[in-house]
């Protein structure tokens, strides 16, 4: 087996991006919102109504890279109660704030935390009827192989939905765009979380993410059908969707 240096890069990968949410988790919630003033609600609450859980019956979910919770949380309440999501995220800490935000909003019975690696989920074959990832997959160093997971454990008719953040495509927001994420995220990242470079890292992360139709194109690769995309705020952000047929 060969061990090339892409290999390697991809391994540093994860690391760097274990230490930056390690560092980040106790402030991820707020700076959330600071950094994009209070956009991440909005796109949030777009990628859930587009899922729309159904109320009344059991929808079981994957939330991956699920973090803090936020997406979780908001099935549920759609849901009316009704869904039940297993967030999978890599890293402990993250897990350990939305662990405490899952109590506090009395949503333990609905809502579990699982450790998992996104490329290598712990679940059986088949198990979900929604696979969502929400700012999660461009984190990962492979994306094909989260694309392959997913696929692997969703029911047959399942559903795949990804937020994340994109290529935007109207002019002069893509040049205000460029100066505030450059020139700005790092210094409020230092300002708020004591750490200019985890943002650096964030920023350079967006701009390397495949733009709209490249990553709905490797989303079909990975099995799926019926792939489409929504922008949100001229494709700051967008939403994927696809099916398991
Ligand atoms: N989904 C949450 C949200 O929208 O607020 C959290 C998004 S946060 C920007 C990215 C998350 O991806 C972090 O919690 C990080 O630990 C997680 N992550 C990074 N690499 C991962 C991997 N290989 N498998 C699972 N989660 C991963």
């Amino acid at each position: 087996a060969s061990f090339g240096f892409r290999d390697v890069a991809v391994e540093a990968k994860q690391g760097m991006v274990d230490e930056v949410f390690h560092k980040v988790a106790a402030r991820y919630d707020l700076m959330n919102d600071v950094m994009s003033a209070g956009m991440h609600r909005v796109w949030k609450d777009a990628a859930v109504s587009w899922l729309a859980p159904p109320r009344g019956r059991p929808f079981d979910v994957i939330d991956v890279a699920g973090g803090t919770g936020d997406i979780a949380f908001r099935i549920v309440n759609r849901s009316g109660g009704s869904a039940h999501v297993t967030v999978a995220d890599i890293n402990a800490s993250m897990l350990e704030v939305g662990r405490e935000r899952a109590a506090k909003r009395h949503l333990t019975d609905n809502v579990d935390f699982t450790l998992g690696n996104a490329e290598e989920l712990p679940f059986e074959n088949g198990r979900f009827d929604a696979y969502t990832i929400a700012f999660g997959i461009r984190n990962v160093p492979r994306i094909e192989k989260a694309l392959s997971e997913a696929y692997r454990v969703l029911k047959p008719g399942g559903r795949f939905l990804c937020l994340e953040f994109s290529a935007v495509d109207v002019p002069v927001l893509d040049k205000i765009y460029d100066v505030y994420s450059f020139n700005l995220i790092p210094g409020m990242g230092k300002l708020v979380a004591g750490d200019a470079e985890s943002y650096r890292y964030l920023v350079e992360s967006i701009r390397r993410f495949p733009h709209q139709e490249r990553f709905a194109e490797m989303i079909r690769r990975a099995g799926f059908s019926r792939v489409s995309y929504r922008n949100l705020t001229g494709g700051i952000a967008a939403i994927h969707s696809a099916w398991k047929i």
